[in-house]
């Protein structure tokens, strides 16, 4: 299985889970919420070869973690991924927004700097602004949305940039999730788990369960699970390739 958005630190015991990741995943991103955080889990997930770190810094924090920015851009030079990163427009933090458009600019500029970067990227209520910001900053890079949940002409304009998606079960459950995934670019798509922030009845999901996202994308498009799994491993490939 493959996980390109997870918060494999922030599970109860990360390191009691690691022996079935290592068994059931080929690749899982474990994103970060903050560059103090990135220097901590990247440190504990080293020895593991499917486990790639991201360095990130949370658009729901960044208010309070400002001042972590200067080393998210100086882990941008280092790390070829960056995640997680973004703009929420939702309520609770829309009072940091132009602070939150600033700073992912800054991510992406650097990006762009150091030859393009794999970004996981968070665009709740806020799916004009990242395009926006995507549209002028991004050209080297692979901007990665995960959870999108912006219009379906939000979703068209996001195709036309080129971006990609990575799509999680809640999405799998919802109607409009469903809508969403159904026009999304089958080359352009990875699994995620967000985990451990997705739960089924209060248990989180882990990266493995990402195969409900396999058959949910084999249903939706006609193909087996099989011919779905070679697919993300492919797109997969492609980005590390794209990216070494
Ligand atoms: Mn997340």
């Amino acid at each position: 299985m493959i996980d390109f958005h997870c918060h494999l630190d922030l599970y109860k015991d990360p390191l009691s889970i690691l022996p079935e990741v290592e068994r059931y995943c080929e690749f899982v991103l474990a994103v970060t919420t903050s560059p103090k955080a990135w220097a901590k889990t990247s440190k504990k997930f080293e020895h593991i070869s499917v486990v790639k770190t991201a360095i990130g810094l949370h658009p729901e924090i960044l208010l309070n973690r400002i001042d972590e920015q200067k080393s998210l851009l100086k882990g941008v030079k280092l790390n070829r991924f960056i995640g997680e990163v973004g703009i929420d427009g939702s309520r609770n933090y829309s009072g940091s927004v132009d602070l939150q458009q600033k700073a992912f600019r800054e991510v992406l500029l650097e990006s762009e700097q150091c030859g393009g970067r794999l970004l996981s990227i968070h665009s709740r209520n806020a799916s004009k602004e990242v395009l926006d910001i995507i549209e002028r900053c991004c050209n080297k890079s692979t901007p990665i949305l995960h959870w999108f949940s912006g219009s379906l002409d939000e979703l068209e304009r996001a195709k036309t940039l080129g971006v990609w998606f990575s799509i999680n079960p809640m999405m799998t459950f919802s109607t409009k999730g469903n809508a969403l995934i159904s026009k999304m670019p089958l080359s352009k798509v990875l699994p995620e788990s967000d985990g451990p922030f997705t739960q089924n009845k209060g248990i989180p999901y882990m990266p493995w369960d990402t195969s409900i996202v396999i058959n949910h994308l084999a249903k939706t498009f006609g193909k087996t699970a099989q011919f779905i799994n070679g697919v993300m491993k492919n797109n997969l490939k492609y980005l590390l390739d794209t990216h070494n």
